[in-house]
């Protein structure tokens, strides 16, 4: 869930140290930030016999009026004392070792300024779970023999079974642990100990790995380099694309690039050679990939060329988790391979990052911190130096624009590999497509005869279709009822495999049911899911197999993989699924992909709709023609002009990109302003009005004083870029998980003056009890 409102984010939090020690009989000070929306770190006095405590370890404090016991990051230690008469002092050193390096703690000092959030809340959110409470750890008692020069003068007399263990301990060569000291030498541990007590054995404690080496799941988690698979010979767009990147390798420093490459045109071959130059310069490399294509084949790619391959996904267990962080810290990784969080991999020589599918919003979190996985990377690689690449076949329109003002170097890679041409794709007018009497079918009579002469020369088949469950619109055609989500202003769907009518957001699920409840009458269910095409390619295929892919098949850890591995085996024929079948797939059978309805999510109210719909129309064709065979792509559609369909079948990003600019510039979206959306909410809908109302007031005045100030002090008097404030108004979705919500938008073309308006409100405005209100600096998600 979401964090508490933003409310005391910039003000004095009510607590005020309570009365310990006068500053001036203190000599040591650091400073600490706590898991809380506050803005700025606390200053305690460190007590000398807890001189360990050090910026990136996490301390124990007094916090608040109670002066409850709080643990908080240590950001800085100095001689300085604060400009107060007492502070408070350290209570507790939590860890051994520093959590984060001096880079990753610019990085999230960045990240809270930025992303307007506690500096605390970020450091929580980076620091694994696994690694803050020492999962996967246990504390270790070792023993080993004194060195000669410290004996002990005499020399104590021992037991037979002293002087047996002692013998162990001598052959052993390096420290063990005392129980296991004690079962080599067959003794009790008192006999152990009584070595150490007449000072021939030295004891100490170590955390160590609970497992050693960790487990790993699905065979996915770790990978230690094998034999060498061959590089692939480059083609000469990919030997333009990698001298270019080599020379950036090699002179090291920051330098950006955007990797524009169609689909099929050997992008991964760049960032594994790049990736295999940063190892050899005994340096690491983190890649960043969408979640959803940590698939085994996705590793196998990295496996055996890079050195040691750490995996994080998200089914990894806190345990797991906490054990590849120390490992990938203490330098036995080279190479850090998993979604968003992986950007703060506590990597030591950090010589590349990589991001694929660098367009995906899943690099987008949707919780504090609401940062970008993309955006935060960028400015890793500024923090330390080092190149990044970002691929893919249709980039952002954020990161297209960086590369046009050269901000970004554009690599193209125009053409797949092996001059196999991208698939022709056939754009089928579903208004004028005839239907068989009688029945409603998704898969009009074209896309079925070509999906039958595919199946017939034994190619396979990707149908998409970006809608889960069975009928998605359940209502009363006498009366127009529809059937709601309870705690949603949203319409629900029915899941036949699960009996139920379920809420998409908020989960809410009831028994599916026949009468209106409003009249009576015989409800209907229409609307298409993947649940339902399922059914019908089942009838209209008989002896082919087909199975589907979306969250609601694919929910269990390895399910995707057993469907795909099917797939790629041919043991499945038609592939059916979400836009999880859209990505990274390569099959070279599959000789069609039929896209069912290319019109959802295309009119959305989202400035970002139309790019979407571009971008997974794009991916998914790309999943045709991949072999030796070709293939086709088929896209049915109600609106066959719109140019994110006319330009996706021409495989055009250049064009659909210019073209969409042009909107955005005229109506002043991202990329050419800045957003922030701040949304309000509340169980109460009155509640939420009236305080989006004074938040607007206080906006307004905002925007005008930095204005003004901003003219002040520009002697040249050049005006400022101007802040626009949108709302307030209703969310798309008003009622959402029993929430009243409402939103603005605050656009500028500088973010420097967006975010001195932003943080001039979030220091005055406080919600009143039972409202709510979220920052989210880049929004992505308007609904
Ligand atoms: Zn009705
Ligand atoms: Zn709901």
């Amino acid at each position: 869930m979401t964090a508490p409102a933003a409310a005391n984010l910039f003000g004095d939090p009510d607590d005020r140290p309570a009365p310990p020690v006068p500053t001036r009989t203190a000599t040591r000070f650091a400073d600490i930030v706590f898991d809380r929306p506050l803005d700025h770190a606390y200053t305690y006095a460190v007590p000398d016999h807890l001189a360990a405590v050090g910026p990136g370890k996490r301390v124990e404090v007094p916090f608040g009026r109670g002066s409850k016991p709080t643990p908080g990051f240590c950001v800085r230690v100095t001689d300085q004392p604060p400009a107060r008469d007492e502070v408070k002092a350290v209570t507790r050193v939590l860890d051994d070792d520093a959590l984060v390096d001096d880079h990753v703690m610019k990085l999230t000092r960045w990240m809270a300024d930025y992303y307007l959030c506690g500096w605390g809340q970020v450091l929580h959110a980076v620091v694994p779970a696994g690694v803050r409470e020492n999962a996967g750890t246990r504390q270790a008692v070792f023993v080993e023999p004194v060195g000669t020069d410290r004996l002990p003068n005499p020399l104590p007399t021992v037991s037979p079974r002293q002087k047996a263990a002692l013998e162990y301990a001598k052959e052993e060569g390096r420290p063990l642990e005392l129980g296991r000291l004690a079962r080599l030498a067959k003794c009790g541990p008192g006999v152990v100990a009584g070595l150490v007590k007449k000072g021939l054995l030295r004891k100490f404690s170590e955390r160590v790995e609970s497992q050693n080496p960790p487990v790993a799941t699905g065979g996915l988690s770790e990978e230690v380099a094998t034999a060498h698979s061959p590089a692939i010979e480059l083609n000469p767009d990919q030997v333009r694309v990698w001298d270019e990147f080599r020379g950036a390798l090699a002179g090291g420093g920051y330098h950006p690039f955007l990797l524009h490459g169609v689909t099929g045109s050997g992008k991964t071959e760049i960032y594994l050679r790049a990736i295999e130059e940063v190892v050899r310069q005994g340096k690491e490399a983190i890649v960043l990939v969408p979640e959803i294509s940590l698939t085994p084949q996705t590793i196998e790619r990295f496996r055996g060329r890079c050195g040691n391959l750490a995996v994080l996904h998200s089914h990894l267990t806190d345990a797991e988790r906490g054990a590849y962080w120390r490992r990938v810290a203490a330098g036995h990784i080279q190479v850090v391979v998993g979604a968003r969080s992986a950007v703060f991999a506590p990597t030591r020589k950090l010589g590349l990052i990589v991001i694929d599918e660098e367009h995906e919003n899943s690099f987008k979190q949707e919780s504090t911190p609401r940062y970008h996985a993309r955006d935060v990377a960028v400015m890793r690689a500024r923090l330390e130096g080092i190149p990044i690449v970002m691929g893919s076949a249709t980039p952002s329109l954020e990161s297209w624009a960086n590369a046009g003002k050269g901000a970004y170097t554009l690599l193209t890679l125009p053409k797949r590999v092996e001059d196999r041409p991208l698939p022709p794709v056939r754009v089928i007018d579903l208004r004028h497509e005839p239907r068989p009497a009688g029945k409603h079918s998704a898969i009009g009579p074209t896309l079925e005869a070509a999906m039958k002469a595919a199946l017939r020369d034994k190619g396979q088949v990707i149908l998409l279709l970006n809608r889960r469950g069975f009928s998605t619109h359940v209502h009363c055609p006498a009366c127009g009822h529809v059937a709601q989500c309870q705690n949603c202003d949203l319409a629900v769907t029915f899941h036949r495999a699960r009996a139920a009518l379920v809420c998409h957001y908020c989960g809410w699920e009831t028994a599916p049911f026949q009468q209106c409840p409003a009249c009576q009458q015989a409800i209907r269910y229409q609307g298409l899911g993947t649940e339902k095409l399922e059914v019908e390619i089942g009838e209209k295929f008989p002896g082919h197999v087909c199975r589907r892919m979306d969250s609601d098949t694919m929910s269990k850890p390895g399910s995707h993989q057993r469907v795909l591995d099917a797939f790629r085996d041919g043991l499945v024929h038609i592939l059916v699924g979400t836009q999880m079948i859209a990505k990274g797939l390569d099959f070279p059978n599959v000789t069609l992909v039929g896209v069912v309805n290319a019109d959802v999510g295309l009119h959305l109210p989202d400035f970002r709709s139309a790019e979407r719909t571009f971008q997974l129309l794009a991916q998914v064709a790309g999943r045709a023609g991949r072999g030796d065979k070709g293939g086709q792509v088929l896209v049915q559609t109600f609106t066959p002009d719109h140019p994110c369909i006319t330009l996706a079948a021409k495989h055009d990003y250049a064009e659909f990109a210019a073209r969409e600019l042009v909107h955005r510039k005229e109506y002043r979206y991202p990329p050419y302003e800045r957003l922030a959306r701040l949304i309000v909410r509340s169980e109460k809908a009155e509640a939420a009005a009236a305080f989006a109302d004074q938040l607007a007031g206080a906006f307004q005045e905002a925007i005008k004083r930095v204005t003004a100030d901003a003219e002040r002090r520009d002697a040249t008097g050049t005006r400022p870029p101007p802040v626009r404030l949108l709302g307030p108004a209703e969310c798309p979705v008003y009622r959402l998980n029993n929430f009243y919500r409402f939103h603005f938008q605050i656009q500028s073309e500088q973010s420097a003056v967006l975010h001195e308006v932003l943080r001039t409100v979030l220091a005055v405005v406080r919600p009143p009890s039972g409202v709510e209100f979220q920052v989210d600096v880049d929004a992505y998600s308007m609904m």
